[in-house]
C-alpha cells in the first residue's frame, strides 16, 4: 500500500503565533505531500514497495537518492507534526526529565544543546534528540532529510524530538533569524508525545 500525507491533529493555524498558518499549509500540503508522492513513486515496482518506513530508512541504500531524501521527508515531518501541538504546559515525564539532567545537567543546558544543534546545521537540515537503549539521551542533528535511523547519517538512536531548519519551515515568518524560530518552537512542544516515544525507545 502506497504512503499516504498524514493530516494534523490541530488546524493550520493553531500554532500561531509560534508557527503561522501559512507556513504550516504550505510545509505540510505541498512539502510534506511531495515528499510522500515522490517517495511512492521511487519505491514502485522495487523491493521497498509494501516495507514500512522504519524499514526502509534502516535498510537504506544511501546512494539511492530518491528513497533517501524522500523517505526521510516523509517520516520527518510525519514526526514533527506531532511532537508539536497548541497546548501549552505540557512537560517531559518524570522519567525524560531524569534522562535529560544526566545527559545535560538541566533543561536550560539542555535548550542550549538543541538550540545550538539546529542553529548551526549549516544550510537545511534537522536538530534531534535521540534515546538509546537503556535510556540515555543525545542531541545531534542530521543535513538535508537525512534522520537517526539511516546508517551513516552521523546520528544514532531513536529519534524522539525533531526540528526541521530548512528555510522553507519559517522563512515566511521568520526571515534570516533562525535562531528566532528556534526559540519559539519551544512554546509548542507536545512533551506528552515526546515522553511516549522515550518510554518506548528507551
Ligand atoms: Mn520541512
Amino acid at each position: 500500500m502506497a504512503f499516504e500525507l498524514p493530516s494534523l491533529d490541530y488546524a493550520y493555524d493553531a500554532l500561531e503565533p509560534h508557527i503561522d498558518a501559512r507556513t504550516m499549509e504550505i510545509h505540510h500540503g505541498k512539502h510534506h505531500a511531495g515528499y510522500t508522492t515522490n517517495l511512492n513513486n521511487a519505491i514502485a515496482g522495487t523491493e521497498l514497495e509494501g516495507k514500512s518506513i522504519d524499514d526502509i530508512l534502516t535498510g537504506l541504500d544511501m546512494n539511492n537518492a530518491a528513497v533517501r531524501n524522500n523517505g526521510g521527508g516523509f517520516y520527518n515531518h510525519s514526526l514533527f507534526w506531532k511532537i508539536m501541538t497548541p497546548n501549552a504546559g505540557t512537560q517531559p515525564s518524570d522519567e525524560l526529565a531524569d534522562a535529560i539532567n544526566a545527559a545535560f545537567g538541566s533543561f536550560e543546558s539542555f535548550k542550549d544543546a538543541f538550540a545550538k544543534a539546529a542553529a548551526t546545521r549549516f544550510g537545511s537540515g534537522w536538530a534531534w534528540l535521540c534515546v538509546h537503549a537503556g535510556g540515555k539521551v543525545e542531541v545531534c542533528s542530521t543535513a538535508n532529510q537525512d534522520n537517526p535511523w539511516m546508517p551513516g547519517a552521523g546520528c544514532t538512536g531513536t529519534p524522539i524530538l525533531g526540528l526541521d531548519v530548512w528555510e522553507h519551515a519559517y522563512y515566511l515568518n521568520y526571515q534570516n533569524r533562525r535562531p528566532d524560530y528556534i526559540n519559539a518552537f519551544f512554546n509548542v512542544i507536545n512533551w506528552d508525545e515526546v515522553s511516549k516515544r522515550y518510554a518506548a525507545g528507551k
